[in-house]
């Protein structure tokens, strides 16, 4: 998960919410890395866990990453909880909840659907309190230096 934290903390210098993740193989070898680019790549889908997913595909030479473990500093996305389940993924182990977009219990339970033919081990809440605040400093401070306009009031 520090490593995770480490990846996290790069998406903060292109203004993208700092999100990290990091494949791991049945070995613990680090085999793919990756954060979240939306706003630097203007791509919807450029998310660290299918970021760090494409690298570890590519690392194996495989789309299967089965024995893997994908180690992400917040609860997946709908987008993300799927993709993990079609890459076989053995272990996801995830830091902050996810009120609001959360596909791993939260608002949805992907990754543990019985109607689905995978379904990987789930270890949430891993360094929970320090993925939550590089999230929650992150929009405080957004929002204090928008540069949007302030309503005025009526
Ligand atoms: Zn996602």
């Amino acid at each position: 998960m520090g490593l995770a934290l480490d990846q996290a903390r790069l998406a903060l210098a292109s203004g993208d919410v700092p999100v990290g993740a990091v494949v791991l193989a049945a070995d613990g070898t680090v085999i793919g890395t990756g954060y979240n680019t939306r706003e630097r790549d203007g791509d919807p889908t450029a998310h660290a866990e299918v970021i760090a997913l494409r690298a570890a595909a590519q690392a194996l030479g495989s789309w299967r990453l089965t024995g893997t473990t994908l180690v992400v500093t917040l609860e997946p996305c709908t987008m993300c909880a799927g993709a993990l389940v079609l890459a076989r993924i053995a272990r996801l182990v995830y830091g902050a909840v996810d009120d609001k977009a959360g596909a791993v219990g939260s608002l949805w339970d992907v990754v543990r659907d019985r109607r689905l033919n995978h379904r990987p081990e789930v270890i949430p809440a891993i360094r929970a309190p320090e993925c939550t605040t590089l999230l929650t400093t992150f929009f405080t401070t957004r929002r204090t230096t928008s540069t949007r306009p302030t309503p005025t009031p009526r």
